[in-house]
């Protein structure tokens, strides 16, 4: 909605944390009709709003294409989340030998590679990781066209972008885990290839859905993670990003505990739904209408998600009274319901092609303003809470 900013701050408030009040992605931006510019000035009302003098950062996330990142330039952002997933080969675990190897050879730089990883080991916390003849031609064909895209994004951000900027390359949004080893060969690779980065998003151990808790055993993840958090340890200049990181409140202590609180994390959607939940309690018939149109559009949005949602879960609204439909918000099947349709929900329109939703959503929540920055500070906030930040002196 663009005007979380305020209640963004407010949570951010006497924490030592680096706040990134301006983020959304190219996707986010087709959904919601917004554009760079739009969401770099809203944060920045945000900031004169609530009276805001600290620095914070601007992050174009997860882009694609160069255009893009052209655009992000020219309107100012410090950051840039390079999103390459679109080149990132997920069919190689069920390639046989023979086709490994002819597809390994086509590489261009297959021999150089070789060199440098192939029999390399790497001791982290007690564990060796070994690069063989198998995992490193897995791991190469996964990721090179990823990282050869990448670098021609960083080149393109070097000259195009006069001033310091900080970079994140985000391989989260693509169905392969990445292992430890494949961490460890991106970094060194992007290390090896001259590109300056400070954060990576790695597709990390579990299911990572939108709005809901962990979904996965915790404590194999801590035990992976762990890995994770060696690695970039050891290797030194980058920042382990988690992305989707919103409402994963079991796995926060173990973020922390592991990167010595120096870690990266990416929220959205749960801003949104904190926003939605006020017109729950505020314009109940609103959000009825909000939560049907949802329904009828979830099948054609939820395309683009790994979700477990399953509708059959959700009560009949028709059945619940205005005054419990606020629970709707703690069950994961409404809560994603409403979490991953936003774009569909924003962009309605009528004949006459007047918002439907959009404007009687912006109306309630500046009418019960305090309400709306109140709930969203607070509940951004049980996030920082698990994340043991250090209070600001
Ligand atoms: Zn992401």
């Amino acid at each position: 909605m663009g005007i979380a900013t305020p209640a963004h701050i407010q949570a951010f408030k006497d924490k030592d944390v680096f706040p990134v009040l301006a983020q959304q992605s190219v996707r986010e931006m087709a959904r919601t009709e917004r554009n760079w510019q739009k969401v770099l000035d809203d944060a920045i009302w945000g900031c004169f709003e609530a009276g805001y003098e600290g620095p914070f950062g601007a992050d174009a996330d997860h882009v694609k294409e160069i255009k893009d990142l052209k655009d992000a330039v020219d309107c100012g952002y410090t950051m840039f989340t390079l999103d390459p997933s679109d080149f990132i080969r997920n069919d190689i675990k069920k390639l046989g030998k023979q086709e490994l190897d002819q597809l390994y050879n086509q590489i261009p730089n297959s021999k150089e590679i070789k060199k440098f990883y192939l029999g390399k080991s790497y001791k982290v916390n007690g564990q060796e990781l070994i690069f063989n003849e198998k995992s490193l031609k897995e791991i190469t064909l996964t990721y090179s066209e990823a990282l050869n895209h990448v670098v021609e994004c960083y080149e393109f951000l070097k000259s195009h972008k006069k001033s310091d900027f900080d970079l994140e390359i985000s391989v989260d949004e693509t169905p392969t885990v990445t292992s430890p080893l494949a961490h460890l060969f991106i970094v060194l690779e992007l290390q090896r290839r001259g590109v300056d980065f400070q954060n990576l998003a790695l597709h990390f151990l579990g299911d990572w859905q939108k709005g809901i808790e962990y979904i996965g055993d915790v404590e194999q993840f801590a035990r992976e993670f762990s890995l994770h958090a060696a690695i970039a340890k050891n290797i030194g200049g980058y920042k382990l990003s988690l992305h989707t990181g919103s409402d994963k409140f079991s796995v926060y202590p173990i973020f922390f505990q592991e990167t010595d609180g120096l870690y990266h994390i990416k929220t959205a959607g749960t801003s949104w739904l904190e926003e939605v939940k006020v017109v729950a309690m505020k314009e109940p018939e609103l959000y009825r209408e909000i939560h049907r149109f949802a329904l009828e559009n979830f099948e054609k949005d939820r395309v683009s998600y790994n979700l477990t949602t399953d509708l059959s879960r959700i009560p009949d609204i028709d059945t619940i009274p205005d005054n419990e439909l606020i629970n709707l918000f703690k069950r994961n099947d409404s809560r994603q319901l409403i979490h991953i349709t936003y774009g569909s929900i924003l962009r309605a329109r009528d004949n006459e092609g007047k918002y439907i939703f959009k404007d009687r959503i912006y109306i309630v929540l500046f009418q019960y303003e305090e309400d709306h920055y109140r709930g969203l500070s607070n509940h951004i906030r049980r996030h920082l809470e698990l994340l043991n930040l250090r209070r600001r002196k």
